[in-house]
Parts: C-alpha cells; sequence; structure tokens
C-alpha cells in the first residue's frame, strides 16, 4: 500500500516522534537527543535514541531504527500499512486514497504481484498433492513421515510434481508473466538454452510464510535419498532468509513463555506433531541479528534444540552469543544418541522432550562442555588441555556466576575445585568474556565493528544531508557508483533529486530492513562540521578504495593458469591504467 507524499507528510507532522514514544517509554534528553532503555530489546541501561530534529529513533543496541512509522511496526507488530493507519487514528486522520509516486508504487505493486505469484505457487502446490495421480508421491511421503491432514493444511505443504513446466503453465495462465515468477524464485533460467523451467521438481512442498501471513518462498525436500535433499527459496525482492524463522507466524497473537528453536522445517514440524507447538527453525543460517531481534519481540527465553552434532559448532556458538546479546534467556537442550529433535520426540513423546527441556543447559554450562568437543577426557593430557582452556573461560565471568562452573569442570575432570580456581585465576581471564557489556551507551554488541568503507560511505551521505552543495558536489562526481550499501545509494540519489529531503519522511516509505540501515545515520549525528569538504573527502576515499579492488582483480586475473598471450597483454594494459588513474 503506498500513500500521497503530502498525506504522509501530514501524518508525520501530527505524530511528532517525541510524544509517540513517549507513551511507551520514558525519553530523558541528553546531548542533541532523548534517551531510554530500549522497548524492542532488554537493557538496563538507555541506548535506545530518538532525534528530535531528525523525527528518527535509532537503538545503538539492537540497531532498530527508522521513522515513527517503523517504531510503531515493530512495538505494535503491525505491517506498514497498519501501522499508518494506526497512526491516522491516533491524529483523528481519514486515510488516503493511493500514492502519486510513479516509481514507489510500481516497486510496491511489483513486491505484491511476486506476493500473489508465491501464493498462487502455494495453492497449486497443494492441488497437486490432492490430485488423485499426480500427488500420489507426495502423499505416500507425507503418509510415512506421518504427516497427518491436520499437520498438511496448518503448515500449509504441498507437492510439485516430477515436471519441468508444471507451475510455469498454471501461472502464466493466471496472468504471472515470466520475469514475476523468475523474481519470485519460481522458476530457474537455463542461460545455455536460453529457456526457463520450474525451480522444484518431484519434490514436499514447505513454504516459507512471514509474519504477517504472506508466502515468502518455498522450501522443498526431495521424497528419497537423493541428493541435494533440500533446495530453499534464494534471496527475491519479498524474501530474505537472514531476516525469517520458519514456523513464526503461526504465533503472532500468541502470548509465548518461550520458543524453541531447531534447525529444519521437519523439526518443526516433528515437534508440533507431538504437541510441542512452539518451535521455530533458522532455516539452515546460522543465527542473524536480525532474527534474533525478532525472536526478542515475542520471547524473553530461547532453547536452542539443534542435532547433536551441530550444536558444538563455533557457529552455533556464535548464535548463541547473538541471542543473548539482543537481551535473550538462552538454554541449550542436547539430545541423546545423536537424534535429531524430530527423532527424539518420535520416540519419546511430548513428556521426554520436556524433560529435556527443564534439565536444559544454561549457555555458560553449553560453553564449558564445548571446550571438551574433540577431546578425550579420560586421556590426561587432553583433560589438563581441557581444563585450561574451560577454566580461563569461568575465570572470565562474573565472580559470583564462577563457582558453580569450576564444580562442572572438577565433575568433568576429577581435579580439585582450588585447583581449578587457581588456574583459572592465573588465566586472569584472558579468554574475552562474550556477554554483553552495558556500560555505555555507544557500546555496541557482539557487532562486528563498522568497516572502514561503511563508515565513509554514511559520513557521505550525513554531508549531504546537512549541505546541499555537497549533494551537488556528490551528484557531479557520480558518487552514488561509489556506494555498496544499497540503502545509503538510494538515498543519495534521492537526496539528487530532492537535496531538501526530510529524513524523516524518506524513511518512511523504506521498508524495515533500509530503514534501519538508513538509521544508522544517527550514530554520529552531528559529528559533521563542513558538509563540502567532508563529502570531497569521502568520495576520494571510495574512490581510492574502488581502484585499489579493482587492480587487486585483475592482479589475480593474471595469476591464472592458460591465459592466452593476448589475454595477458590486455590484462597487463588494464592494470597500467589502473595505476596510473591512481597517481
Ligand atoms: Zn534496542
Amino acid at each position: 500500500m503506498a500513500f500521497p507524499a503530502a498525506w504522509l507528510d501530514e501524518l508525520l507532522s501530527r505524530n511528532e516522534i517525541v510524544s509517540v514514544v513517549s507513551s511507551y517509554v520514558d525519553l530523558k534528553p541528553k546531548g542533541r537527543r532523548l534517551w531510554a532503555c530500549c522497548p524492542l530489546h532488554g537493557e538496563k541501561t538507555p541506548s535506545f535514541s530518538v532525534s528530535p530534529d531528525k523525527q528518527v529513533f535509532y537503538c545503538f543496541g539492537c540497531h532498530a531504527g527508522g521513522s515513527v512509522i517503523q517504531f510503531i511496526m515493530a512495538m505494535e507488530r503491525l505491517t506498514y500499512g497498519e501501522a499508518v493507519r494506526h497512526l491516522a487514528e491516533r491524529a483523528g486522520m481519514e486515510m488516503p486514497k493511493e500514492t502519486d509516486d510513479r516509481e514507489l508504487q510500481l516497486m510496491r505493486a511489483h513486491k505484491n504481484r511476486l506476493y500473489e505469484a508465491t501464493r498462487a505457487a502455494a495453492r497449486y502446490y497443494f492441488e497437486c498433492f490432492t490430485d488423485p495421480t499426480l500427488g500420489k508421491p507426495g502423499r505416500d511421503y507425507a503418509a510415512q513421515r506421518g504427516l497427518t491432514a491436520e499437520i498438511v493444511k496448518r503448515f500449509g505443504l504441498g507437492y510439485a510434481p516430477d515436471s519441468w513446466d508444471g507451475l510455469m503453465n498454471r501461472l502464466t495462465k493466471q496472468g504471472f508473466t515470466k520475469k514475476e515468477l523468475l523474481d519470485a524464485g519460481l522458476l530457474v533460467h537455463n542461460e545455455d538454452k536460453n529457456s526457463d523451467y520450474d525451480a522444484y521438481r518431484g519434490r514436499m512442498i514447505y513454504p516459507i510464510i512471514g509474519v504477517n501471513g504472506q508466502v515468502l518462498g518455498f522450501g522443498a525436500r526431495v521424497l528419497d535419498d537423493s541428493k541435494p535433499k533440500y533446495i530453499n527459496t534464494g534471496d527475491t525482492p519479498i524474501y530474505n532468509k537472514r531476516n525469517n524463522l520458519y514456523g513464526l507466524y503461526l504465533h503472532k497473537n500468541e502470548k509465548l513463555a518461550d520458543l524453541i528453536m531447531v534447525e529444519g522445517y521437519m523439526d518443526v514440524i516433528g515437534l508440533y506433531k507431538a504437541g510441542v507447538t512452539n518451535a521455530v527453525a533458522s532455516l539452515g543460517t546460522a543465527l542473524t541479528q536480525q532474527q534474533a531481534r525478532l525472536l526478542r519481540r515475542y520471547v524473553e527465553t530461547v532453547y536452542i534444540a539443534y542435532d547433536g552434532d551441530a550444536a558444538g559448532q563455533n557457529a552455533t556458538v556464535r548464535g548463541l552469543d547473538i541471542l543473548k546479546g539482543e537481551g535473550l534467556e538462552v538454554r541449550v537442550i542436547t539430545f541423546p544418541d545423536d537424534l535429531d529433535p524430530d527423532e527424539y520426540v518420535q520416540l519419546y513423546g511430548k513428556s521426554g522432550f520436556d524433560r529435556l527441556k527443564e534439565n536444559a543447559q544454561t549457555l555458560n554450562e553449553f560453553k564449558v562442555r564445548t571446550y571438551a568437543n574433540g577431546l578425550n577426557l579420560s586421556d590426561e593430557n587432553d583433560r589438563e588441555r581441557f581444563a585450561m582452556r574451560a577454566c580461563a573461560f569461568v575465570a572470565s565471568l562474573q565472580p559470583i556466576e564462577q563457582g558453580r562452573y569450576y564444580k562442572l569442570i572438577a565433575d568433568m575432570t576429577g581435579y580439585a575445585v582450588e585447583a581449578l580456581e587457581a588456574q583459572g585465576t592465573r588465566s586472569g581471564g584472558m579468554i574475552v568474556n562474550d556477554a554483553p557489556t552495558r556500560r555505555g551507551v555507544f557500546r555496541r554488541r557482539n557487532d562486528a565493528p563498522d568497516e572502514a568503507r561503511t563508515v565513509t560511505e554514511r559520513t557521505l551521505l550525513a554531508a549531504c544531508l546537512i549541505d546541499p552543495a555537497a549533494t551537488a558536489y556528490a551528484r557531479r562526481e557520480h558518487a552514488d557508483e561509489l556506494i555498496e550499501t544499497e540503502p545509503f545509494k538510494a538515498l543519495l540519489v534521492a537526496l539528487y533529486r530532492d537535496p531538501k529531503l526530510q529524513l524523516a519522511q524518506y524513511i518512511a516509505e523504506l521498508d524495515q530492513a533500509a530503514a534501519e540501515t538508513v538509521s544508522t545515520l544517527l550514530r554520529d549525528d552531528g559529528a559533521v562540521q563542513n558538509g563540502l569538504r567532508t563529502a570531497e573527502d569521502c568520495i576520494r576515499k571510495l574512490r581510492a578504495e574502488r581502484g585499489q579492488e579493482q587492480l587487486s582483480a585483475l592482479q589475480k586475473r593474471l595469476s591464472e593458469p592458460n591465459l592466452s598471450a593476448e589475454e595477458r597483454m590486455e590484462l597487463l594494459q588494464k592494470i597500467q591504467q589502473q595505476i596510473k588513474a591512481k597517481r
């Protein structure tokens, strides 16, 4: 849904961000901004800030950010349209007719078409599943896996028949273009033959549904043991796996005590079948901060229930730290005998699972045990190695937490607790404690420091926002071509068109991810003094970096084997040009 710009401007000015936010949290002034403990993630010292001049909010802890509209979306768990309606009601404004901004309209219309296409595809797969002949392989598989009619309905499962064009024919007949189907990830393009074909064939289909009920993409599983076992929709204009969790939409309007994090669709469904209805899956990625933030809006406690072999991996441990960094309480469930969650509940039922959950490890206990991975604790050398690493970790914890973990290491190794404490003290807690520090508001958590390039891009945008001369210069220099962060690039282009652009109004139209990226501009709000000079500086830096990247790429190609004499010559010439341009 898109709204006329003038109406949206009025909506924003009638919903002054400070007054809206103040109805949720107490804002305290400090510097050019107002601060509070973030209502979107748990914390005890304020890292949530609102800029009254820019009418934008940004949290240094969880990086949520945007205009008053994105704030309401996050707070009230609303879609964009719903949040706008909520604010219109608050301000006593009538909802308007459609917008006049053509480009925005086209983009939204395209996305809506993709949502319609994925929905139509889900319907097609379901119909194939129920088709007496076409769907038999799928139904046999479902029966064998205990997927009842209720489960099929609840999760919207379907079957993609073994055909290269079944879906393509059906959806093009319904008026979808091939481009739309390709963009939605439903078709695949074959370069060699210059033709398109169905992305999923002869597979069980698991629709991936967003928290607002839209079909975003699909997971597809083979019915036998062939490879690849799963195919998933890649990133499309409507789906990014890093921002979503499978199964979360089922809980949109529920109050939950906790959520259980598993790895795949079958784990979510398997647990559901057994009566454990609050599992969600990360869909084959290491946990991301966006996912953690999404979880934080639903619950305070997350149980990790990964397969035995996956749980000890470093990626998992990092994921757990991300969850903790977002203020979530994290527990780890481990399954005996290398069982996965689905297998475990099939054997031991809900009551067995509940028992495991009651005995779930704390994050620190889990970490201590992880140090023993790959070591044999009945071997004395390994035992020492384990104890030294684990003690260094324990020494890095809060003093009152340490006792129980030294005790755990003692139980695992047979060493005396006193000896372990001495060992820990000696190591001085050299392992950096991964627990979030909440000392200063500017302390970012569990977050790689910004890359120099991102900072330069951000500074350039900050300069253009305060100084039209900087924007004019950036435009002459085609600075947008040097910017890699998409939302920044788009903002710069928008500034070319309207150098006086109001940030909050601009952000109000963006989707959540882009709004958050643009809101990071609030991080160094007020740091830029001379807009034009800063812009010149930043553009010079970005250009130098781009030149260096191109040079490295050329040099890398030069070192490839099997280059012909001509290719080598051509590359050398290009490299020379690059080096000259750098001077
Ligand atoms: Zn926050």
